[in-house]
């Protein structure tokens, strides 16, 4: 059974909060106002997944970017906009997104005062 070390410890599995989770700035890619929190990782000895939480500033936009794995994003909190190839799409809390492989993607946030919060899940040791 994979064990999670926590603190010096070995416990089986983790539960965190996203506040206890250090954000770190998005820069690549043309980014603006967009801070990464890495929920879950290979660091906690996931075999294949990481859950990530990202926080986008009004006016903010992820990296403009394509890749060979996909995105499952799920928003939490504001409005926004999520552009993927050709098309564009309305993001509102409580809406899931897949962004398949190798597609042109970035996620912009419309509001003039609310910080967009979502879930964005890979395979880890991709980003
Ligand atoms: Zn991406």
């Amino acid at each position: 059974m994979p064990r999670v070390s926590l603190g010096g410890m070995e416990v089986p599995g983790k539960v965190v909060k996203v506040k206890d989770v250090k954000p770190e700035p998005v820069t690549e890619g043309g980014a603006k106002g967009v801070t990464v929190r890495w929920l879950i990782s290979e660091k906690d000895g996931a075999p294949n997944f990481s859950m990530r939480y990202f926080e986008v500033e009004p006016g903010g936009k992820t990296p403009e970017h394509s890749h060979p794995w996909e995105h499952e994003m799920f928003i939490l909190e504001g409005e926004g906009e999520v552009v993927i190839g050709n098309e564009k799409y309305r993001l509102a809390p409580f809406t899931a997104v897949y962004v398949p492989p190798n597609e042109l993607h970035y996620v912009v946030n419309t509001s003039k005062d609310q910080v967009l919060k979502l879930l964005c899940l890979i395979p880890h040791t991709k980003r």
